[in-house]
């Protein structure tokens, strides 16, 4: 038993009312784990590294949807390219070419979320609100045929301070709305922020896809 089950149906059916997407965060656990989602329906999984998840993909049923919501190096793209639904945490320009190179190269459409800094942490990776301006428009002149760039993902500070996080979410919702009036008519639909501890209050900002972990699976060591 890894999932706390009455929890997560709670969770689905009060965020399926709000029309919001859980990306079930399976980074760490088993794949013995995802299996005991899966048999309740759930396909939405996101993973954090690349040799994990691959491991994972090829021993679990192929219809889940595998979400990317790490930090992504370059040089791993080739590999998740040919099986990846959406990857999150798109943070650099190069990665962007990358991301296209090999998404061609198998002929595909790659769908993608760029990440904006939100947090006060100066670890956390992501575009600032002016480099996403830039990058819309060249997104808009079609430079990335073959990426679908569908939204925006950001994390928050990880603080006790309520307004602050508050104040981040804003600020990620308020550069997804100028972004989407900069490419009208485009699938640019996704706003992916909250986790376990703050997705209430991305809730509340206007959040449409929320990555949760350690609510569902129980804490990481
Ligand atoms: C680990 C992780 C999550 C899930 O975190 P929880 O606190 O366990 O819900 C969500 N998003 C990203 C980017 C993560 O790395």
């Amino acid at each position: 038993m890894f999932v706390n089950k009455e929890r997560y149906l709670q969770l689905f059916s009060d965020l399926q009312e709000k029309n919001v997407c859980l990306v079930a965060v399976s980074k760490t656990k088993p794949a013995a784990a995802i299996e005991e989602l899966y048999a309740l329906g759930h396909r939405d999984f996101g993973e954090n590294y690349v040799q994990e998840l691959l491991t994972k993909a090829d021993v679990l049923p192929k219809d889940i949807r595998w979400h990317f919501i790490g930090h992504l190096q370059s040089n791993k793209v080739k590999q998740i390219i040919p099986f990846v639904y959406l990857i999150h945490g798109v943070d650099s320009e190069k990665l962007l070419v990358e991301i296209q190179k090999q998404a061609q190269k198998t002929g595909r459409q790659v769908d993608v979320l760029l990440q904006m800094f939100i947090a006060s942490e100066e670890t956390k990776f992501g575009f600032n609100a002016l480099e996403l301006k830039d990058l819309a428009f060249l997104i808009k002149e079609n430079k990335f045929p073959n990426v679908r760039v569908r939204g925006l993902m950001g994390m928050a500070s990880f603080t006790e301070d309520v307004g602050q996080v508050r104040q981040e979410f804003l600020l990620l919702r308020k550069a997804f709305e100028e972004l989407k009036a900069i490419l009208p008519g485009s699938d640019f639909t996704i706003l992916s922020m909250g986790m376990s501890n703050d997705y209430e209050l991305a809730l509340d900002a206007g959040t449409n896809m929320v990555r949760i972990g350690s609510l569902i699976f129980g804490s990481r060591n």
